[in-house]
């Protein structure tokens, strides 16, 4: 899956999106790496999370052909401990809804029809109920 992105000055459409999504500001990341050093599941990414958000500032391609965020568990460790108080984890699941959605609005699970929902990789329902769901 493609994503129209404009490379250069200024901000670039996924990032627009990425940060509509999930409400994070990416431009406060200082890329200190700690999102990075604390996450369970750093061995398994292509991009680590700070390597991630600094791929979607700079607007380089082929960010959602990554795994990084189908990788990442919603575990919140990231978040938790973000000495900038980003929520990595909501970007990780802004991600998986652009390619999920195609670039459409935040995904209302409970509309989608069964065969669609069984058809989702299961990260995706799960990070998305727990988002949700309080
Ligand atoms: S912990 Fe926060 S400030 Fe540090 S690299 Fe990760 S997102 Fe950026
Ligand atoms: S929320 Fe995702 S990126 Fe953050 S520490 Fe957990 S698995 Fe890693």
């Amino acid at each position: 899956m493609t994503t129209s992105i404009r490379i250069g000055s200024g901000r670039n459409e996924l990032l627009q999106k990425v940060e509509a999504l999930s409400g994070q500001h990416l431009a406060n990341c200082y890329q200190c790496g700690t999102c990075a050093a604390g996450c369970p599941f750093h061995q398994a990414m292509d991009l680590l999370p700070d390597a991630l958000i600094q791929h979607l500032r700079l607007g380089l391609p082929g960010i959602l052909e990554r795994q990084t965020f189908w990788i990442c568990a919603g575990c919140d460790t990231c978040s938790d401990r973000c000495p900038r108080g980003l929520d990595i984890a909501r970007i990780m699941e802004a991600l998986r809804q652009i390619c999920l959605r195609e670039g459409g609005d935040h995904p209302a699970l409970t509309q989608l029809e069964r065969a669609d929902l069984g058809a989702l990789p299961p990260i995706a329902l799960v990070a998305s109920m727990r988002r949700n769901s309080g």
